[in-house]
């Protein structure tokens, strides 16, 4: 419960190599998205495709041998692919897509672990024109069938294990879908199943065929990324190719990825932050990307963070809280060399958090801000700036952030003053940002006023211009007249030594409105007790004033996440509430 410093200083002379993103203010006054397309596709033209440039340009550049891929198998054994040989599998996937008549425009959905043919057919349908959608393997036959009804899936690749548990069942209610790619199909006791294409003997077919030419341009649909459901049911966002010029520039910005770099995105490509993180903006800078097969497992990840020499790791908080849980103990039987470069987006990062990386693995933790809206990261705590922890940094390079208000008129209004709380809204015009959600016009609509996009988010920018999320806006609690953020209150909690991780939620109150209540997963050792209770509560009171603090404290054995690791706080309420529960199609652990 020690009192920390408001900021992490960065010296210069730490910084090795030297961060891509130096001079900040004279950076973000000359850069221009058209010029992040002329670095990357000099001379320009109208075709522009995400893959071929992920891809092909290295593969056609200085270090064809280069790692690209390197795949850990749950036993641990890795494999590498290079970029030379994952531009060939990608080509001949697109060549395959060609032979079934697949082509630009076609939706593609791919349902499999973090194996290589989920790579290769990511990429080789967007050679191909395909419109992609990796939807997460652990979905049950139900979310899986929602999300290919919605997104009218042409073509599935899967696994054959995946195939028979999930997907036969719902394929008669998908009229759309016309072919099943299966991977391990012909080895499957009895062969592909019945209705499919085996993916091996595709692949091989293809290895003479010329590759199909097709051309992409900037605005064409590249990437169908179904958001979290964290606040209700999940929303299918449209992405053009044009957004590899954000995945590229923020790959450099708030990654600093150098070349050499080995890097570990480990999100799930089911998730936005898999695939423009996990996939795409690795491949874009030429750095060696790491794919763990596995799911989470404490000792594993400090195994592979140590084994494999990682230099550059993006996580979540939901992780990190996990690790922090695990002790550090752990975490010290592992030297970490080469790291030399922590972020983490998906949810408020706690200070604490941020201390935790400091203290255990000697560097700070870089907290950063985006959606699936968004493509891409918007808002980030870089490498050569000061952290102040809590934060999510600022904006980057070609975004333009800020915070709004709508006044009594119904008008949206810029608040100058800082410190205020509002709306996070961005200018429109980044590369990445989402071009509708699909089938749901109006909704996509709302999210605009003028040129900007309004997140949903609430949040403060300091004078400094650091951006502080406040919560969603759906989940601030009106108490007694005051505006109450839950980040704030799940961050002073999470000070206390036995807090693992806390939810907090407004229940509604006749004489306040509504009260604060919080609920609390402790870490090992301690035990729910009173007096425990009465302790946090105390605590709470002392850090954040009667006011602001929890009036409850339940304990929970664990709280309800989503797939992509965040705390379900309106699960919680409903809950609480004996509401019905809404979309639950994303919760952890729910199949
Ligand atoms: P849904 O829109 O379906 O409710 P979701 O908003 O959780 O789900 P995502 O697009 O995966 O779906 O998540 C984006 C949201 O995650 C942001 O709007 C924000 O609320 C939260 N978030 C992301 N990064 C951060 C961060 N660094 N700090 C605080 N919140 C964050
Ligand atoms: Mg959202």
């Amino acid at each position: 419960m020690a009192e920390r410093p408001p900021l992490i200083r960065k010296t210069a002379a730490s910084l090795k190599p030297a961060p891509n993103l130096a001079e900040r203010d004279a950076t973000c006054a000359t850069f221009s998205w058209q010029q992040v397309r002329e670095e990357l596709q000099p001379g320009g033209g109208e075709a522009l495709n995400m893959a071929r440039l992920a891809v092909d340009r290295h593969a056609g550049g200085p270090r064809p041998q280069h790692t690209a891929l390197r795949f850990i198998a749950a036993d641990g054994v890795a494999r590498d692919l290079s970029y030379a040989g994952l531009k060939q599998q990608t080509d001949r996937f697109a060549v395959a897509l060609a032979g079934l008549r697949v082509g630009r425009g076609d939706r593609l959905f791919v349902l499999a672990g973090r194996i290589e043919p989920l790579y290769v057919a990511v990429l080789g349908a967007l050679k191909n024109g395909c419109v992609v959608t990796p939807l997460f393997s652990a979905f049950g036959p139900e979310p899986i069938a929602t999300r290919m009804a919605i997104g009218q899936a042409r073509v599935l690749v899967t696994t054959a294990a995946l195939y028979q548990r999930k997907v036969e069942a719902i394929r008669g209610r998908l009229p759309q879908l016309e072919h099943v790619i299966v991977v391990g199909g012909a080895a499957a006791a009895g062969g592909a199943p019945a209705g499919t294409h085996d993916y091996a003997t595709l692949m091989a077919q293809a290895a003479d065929r010329p590759t199909p030419a097709v051309e992409t341009t900037a605005s064409d649909m590249a990437l169908l990324h179904f958001t979290s459901g964290t606040t209700g049911t999940p929303k299918g966002a449209i992405h053009v190719h044009e957004a590899v010029l954000t995945h590229y520039a923020t790959g450099r910005h708030a990654l600093d990825l150098h070349a050499e770099d080995v890097f570990w995105c480990t999100a799930d490509p089911g998730w936005v932050t898999g695939t423009s993180y996990g996939i795409v903006a690795p491949l874009l800078h030429g750095v060696t990307s790491i794919v763990d097969e596995a799911e989470f497992d404490a000792e594993r990840w400090y195994r592979i963070l140590h084994e494999q020499q990682v230099s550059i790791w993006y996580t979540a908080p939901t992780a990190i809280r996990m690790l922090m849980k695990a002790g550090p103990e752990l975490a010290r039987r592992y030297r970490f060399p080469k790291l030399r470069f922590i972020a983490s987006v998906g949810e408020p990062l706690n200070p604490e958090a941020v201390w935790w990386g400091q203290e255990v693995l000697g560097l700070p933790i870089h907290d950063n801000w985006w959606q699936t809206e968004t493509g891409g990261i918007m808002i980030a705590n870089t490498a050569a700036h000061d952290i102040k922890p809590g934060s999510m940094g600022r904006p980057l390079p070609g975004v333009e952030a800020s915070i709004v208000r709508r006044s009594e008129a119904g008008a949206i209004e810029v608040v100058t003053q800082p410190d205020t709380e509002g709306e996070l809204a961005l200018k429109r015009g980044w590369p990445s940002m989402f071009r509708g959600y699909l089938g749901q016009e109006e909704r996509y609509r709302k999210c605009f006023a003028g040129d900007l996009y309004l997140s949903g988010d609430l949040a403060r920018r300091d004078a400094d211009g650091y951006y502080w999320f406040v919560g969603r806006a759906d989940d601030v609690i009106k108490s007694a007249g005051h505006l109450i953020g839950p980040f704030e209150v799940e961050s002073a909690l999470m000070e206390h030594p036995a807090v693992a991780e806390a939810g907090v939620i407004g229940k509604p109150d006749a004489t306040v409105g509504e009260v604060v209540k919080a609920f609390v997963a402790l870490k090992a050792g301690f035990e729910p007790t009173e007096a425990l209770r009465m302790e946090l509560l105390g605590h709470a009171r002392k850090r954040l004033g009667a006011a602001v603090a929890p009036k409850e404290i339940a304990f929970q054995a664990a709280l309800p996440h989503t797939r992509s690791g965040k705390v379900m706080r309106r699960l919680l309420k409903a809950r609480e509430l004996g509401l019905p529960e809404g979309d639950t199609s994303t919760l952890e652990g729910r199949e």
